[in-house]
């Protein structure tokens, strides 16, 4: 199927790591553009593996903490490329402050780094969606939905961008403009990697998740997630906005008494 997604521009949070990267690679691999905006340096593997499929990439440097670089950085890329069909809002990290001991300061420090991006991201590329029936994809956690204990400013910050998914996906209706999330909730990633590492027995405790995801017991893929990514993103999703959609091996909602 042609999503036809050739030559479309496309920026994504954090897409060069993680599941950013397999988002980037798959609309790599289906002829997009992918804009690349993130805080560290991309590595030389995910340099290698993208320039195996395509030159026409850009990897642009910001810590999206700084809300007000945001606007520059999208208006030249608009400017240079012609206009911007998506944007995939994926920064972000889990860093448990939780209930008892995370003041409000922390609380709101840690909802700019997880959510404020994703709206300043999406405010400020809103002119150029329009203008090209464009498409955004927001990346969520399962947190938003089950919560994890020691969290609070995570999950109400993944709550918020389920929240948003669907306020968007409203106010952009008469635009032509869809706006759909993807909800993970165990994908095997480097920030997961290190997670994992902080238990004393880190085998053990991976074997204790994946027991508990229904589908084949293992971890999702950053491919799995960047090809769903890329059909909700496509023209070819065209009916498809303001869904949440679950590429968790239905850790979710299935029976939790399935083995
Ligand atoms: P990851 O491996 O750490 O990749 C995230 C990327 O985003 C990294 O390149 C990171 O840069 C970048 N980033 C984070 N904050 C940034 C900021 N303020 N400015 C610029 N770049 C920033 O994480 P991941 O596991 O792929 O997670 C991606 C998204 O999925 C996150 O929103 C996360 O909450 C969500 N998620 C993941 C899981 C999972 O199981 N992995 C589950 C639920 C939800 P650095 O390398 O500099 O840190």
């Amino acid at each position: 199927m042609d999503l036809q997604l050739n030559g479309k521009v496309v920026l994504i949070s954090g897409g060069g790591k993680g599941i950013g990267s397999g988002i980037s690679l798959s609309l790599a691999r289906e002829g997009a553009i992918p804009i690349i905006l993130s805080r560290s340096a991309i590595t030389e593997e995910f340099k290698k593996n993208i320039e195996a499929i395509t030159t026409n990439y850009e990897f642009i440097q910001i810590d999206l903490n700084e809300t007000e670089k945001i606007q520059g950085i999208v208006d030249d890329v608009a400017k240079r490329y012609g206009g911007i069909y998506g944007v995939v809002n994926n920064a972000g990290a889990n860093d448990n402050k939780a209930l008892e001991t995370t003041s409000w300061q922390e609380f709101e420090k840690s909802l700019h780094g997880n959510l404020t991006h994703y709206y300043e991201l999406v405010h400020a590329t809103v002119k150029y969606l329009k203008a090209s029936k464009g498409s955004i994809l927001n990346i969520s956690s399962k947190t938003a939905l089950t919560g994890q204990g020691k969290t609070s400013a995570y999950a109400a910050a993944k709550g918020a961008i389920l929240g948003l998914t669907r306020e968007w996906a409203a106010a952009l209706i008469k635009d032509g403009v869809r706006s759909n999330a993807i909800v993970v909730s165990e994908c095997w990633t480097p920030l997961y990697a290190n997670w994992i590492k902080t238990f004393d027995d880190p085998e053990a405790r991976k074997k204790v998740i994946t027991d508990k995801i229904p589908f084949e017991h293992r971890f999702t893929t950053v491919d799995e997630i960047g090809d769903t990514a890329v059909f909700v993103l496509s023209p070819k999703s065209s009916h498809t906005t303001g869904q949440w959609i679950f590429v968790d091996g239905g850790y979710v909602h299935l029976d939790r008494a399935l083995d």
